[in-house]
């Protein structure tokens, strides 16, 4: 199946893209709902974050605090590696599997995190959303009443929007109203349908009977 990775910065407009892509029937698997199922109470993972970065690392009911996690991996580079270790491989197991489960012509997977990961070579194509920087901090102002500098610092933490428009594939313009938005995906949707008939056309046979 063609894997789309949905990717973008903070507020540039993904979840609202992967909305549409979802009313037009498309599979939509989450990377951040994954992220946090991989780490709940009982499983290995959360296991190994306690038994790396200490107890207090929890919340009083056994929950993964992430923001006291967020604290401590944010500006130590060697931390943030262990953190990665334990948890990007079940992320991305876990991913494969949800894929692998799916009856479609193609799936979207929001990878808010892709390039910042490294992970592109997990999916075929990537789909950028990008935004003026202004509307993505105006957005996020209206939507999480976070302060400007709470935002620069976010902003400052991701990828580049250079850097994330250098390795998109397909690109949605977010600068104009969700009537475009939505225009623009639907005009994708039909061009990953091609996209998806043609590979189907030229994959080779899994079960050939003349073996
Ligand atoms: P995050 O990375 O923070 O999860 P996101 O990239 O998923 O954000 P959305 O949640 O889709 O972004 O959009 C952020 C907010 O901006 C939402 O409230 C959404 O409704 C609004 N928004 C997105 N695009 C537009 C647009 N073109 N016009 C008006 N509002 C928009």
């Amino acid at each position: 199946m063609l894997i789309i990775g949905l990717t973008g910065g903070i507020g540039s407009g993904k979840s609202t893209v992967a909305d549409y892509f979802g009313e037009l029937g498309v599979p939509i698997i989450d990377a951040d709902a994954v992220a946090r199922e991989v780490v709940t109470p009982g499983s290995d993972a959360l296991r190994e974050i306690t038994a790396h970065f200490g107890a207090e690392i929890l919340n009083p009911d056994g929950t993964l605090n992430r923001g006291r996690l967020r604290g401590v991996v944010f500006r130590d580079t060697a931390q943030r590696g262990a953190l990665e270790k334990i948890v990007h491989p079940r992320i991305y197991a876990d991913l494969r599997r949800r894929i692998a489960a799916l009856d479609a012509a193609y799936c979207v997977v929001v990878i808010p995190l892709l390039l910042e990961t490294g992970q592109t070579g997990f999916v075929d194509r990537v789909l950028v959303v990008d935004s003026p920087e202004a509307s993505q901090r105006s957005r996020v102002q209206a939507r999480d009443g976070l302060s400007p500098e709470e935002i620069a610092a976010i902003m400052r933490s991701q990828a580049a929007r250079q850097s994330r428009l250098a390795i998109a594939d397909d690109l949605i313009n977010n600068d104009g109203s969700l009537a475009e938005l939505r225009q623009q995906t639907e005009a994708l949707h039909q061009h990953y349908l091609r996209l998806a008939a043609a590979a189907e056309k030229t994959a080779p046979l899994l079960h050939d009977p003349r073996h």
